[in-house]
């Protein structure tokens, strides 16, 4: 092989459940596209989640959240399960997630809804509405009413006890999440679809506002609004006019979810999540799935997809990236299928065959 150009260090997260199991397909992947693009990984592989509480009694122990920072890009597996279910709140495998994702200040979370040929009988929609779709839901991840203040409990003038929320966005929040939301369709169709509620809410009239500004940059980018009710509704009426859409949190929160579901295999969704300008954290939508761990069962096409996101949005590897999804769509063309997503006539493999059938359409296309 050639003397590697470049060289990544890339944290390895693998975590709980089936999450050491479909890291450790990615990693493979990630070995054998080096070798042919001429790059190089440097794994550094950290425990994190519940293998991490058993290990050193938190969920992330600083060791593993400073070598994430430290690293080029990160690759988590799933956190959580049965085991840790009943432990105090603030010693949850899920509480290291929340932590991480702070301490790498990824306010971008990129969540594709690609439907694939191969399995467009899995989507929950009609096929004539499915067939097709790829979109990308760009949800700003650290604003908004999540944490927007005031909030709390209180009792209003009639001595009725409320619960309040406050959607708060700043300017420099807005912009940071358009650029890369602009960004993102740049790397797709080049076309922007921005949600809000700007004909009932303030932080949403700004939101519009800037998002505006900030397309004056990006000129070869079209771009277009959309109330998040009317959205809502056409996802599932035509999802196919969407290429890129970017929103704010607790409308991403729901949008990406209805997304989600339109190809309807949770085995198959990878995510981004981006900061300024540290490394991103890329990870498959998934759980645990704690039901299958250890079996060989689990689909590893989800993280194998977030890793060629890691190569796409984390490190500008763009052809590397392409050659892991042509090889998903490949190793889907020749039959192979995991249990979640099998349907009769395929063959039906674990999670270690499907990553060897991987790795051979990785080689092939060389
Ligand atoms: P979370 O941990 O995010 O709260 P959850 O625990 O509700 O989510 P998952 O762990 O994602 O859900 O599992 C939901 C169901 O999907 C389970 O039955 C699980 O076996 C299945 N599943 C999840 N990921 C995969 C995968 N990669 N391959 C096959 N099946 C999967
Ligand atoms: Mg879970």
């Amino acid at each position: 092989a050639a003397t590697p150009s470049k060289s990544y260090t890339v944290t390895l997260l693998p975590g709980d459940g089936i999450g050491p199991e479909v890291i450790s397909v990615a990693r493979n992947a990630l070995h054998l596209i080096a070798s042919i693009e001429g790059i190089e990984f440097k794994f550094k592989e950290m425990p994190m989640g519940g293998a991490a509480l058993d290990l050193t009694g938190v969920p992330l122990p600083e060791e593993t959240l400073s070598a994430a920072k430290d690293s080029d890009a990160v690759l988590l597996g799933a956190i959580g399960g049965y085991k840790w279910d009943n432990n105090e709140k603030h010693l949850k495998p899920e509480t290291g997630l929340l932590q991480l994702r702070e301490g790498l200040k990824v306010f971008a979370n990129l969540r594709p809804a690609t439907v694939l040929p191969q399995l467009v009988d899995a989507s929950t929609l009609k096929r004539e509405v499915a067939e097709g779709v790829d979109l990308m839901v760009v949800r700003e991840l650290t604003g908004g009413i999540y944490f927007g203040k005031p909030r709390g409990f209180g009792t209003n003038e009639n001595g009725q006890e409320i619960g309040f929320n406050t959607e708060v966005y700043a300017t420099y929040e807005i912009d940071r999440i358009a650029r890369v939301a602009f960004e993102t369709a740049r790397k797709r169709r080049g076309k922007l679809c921005s949600v809000d509620k700007a004909n009932v809410l303030e932080a949403s009239m700004l939101w519009r506002k800037r998002v505006m500004e900030i397309a004056a940059e990006y000129p070869d980018v079209e771009l277009s609004h959309m109330y998040v009710d009317n959205a809502a509704m056409q996802l599932v009426r035509n999802p196919k006019q969407f290429d890129t859409i970017v929103t704010n949190n607790i409308f991403g929160d729901i949008l990406s979810d209805e997304a989600s579901m339109i190809t309807g295999s949770i085995g198959m969704l990878p995510s981004a999540s981006l900061g300024e300008s540290g490394p991103g954290l890329f990870e498959p939508i998934h759980g645990s799935a704690p039901d299958i761990a250890g079996q060989d069962k689990a689909n590893p096409l989800a993280t194998l997809l977030s890793a060629a996101m890691l190569l796409k949005y984390g490190l500008g590897e763009e052809k590397a990236a392409q050659r892991i999804e042509a090889a998903v769509l490949n190793t889907l063309d020749r039959g192979y299928r995991t249990g979640d997503i099998y349907s009769a006539g395929q063959k039906l493999v674990g999670c270690k065959e499907m990553g060897e059938e991987v790795l051979k359409s990785i080689d092939s296309k060389v």
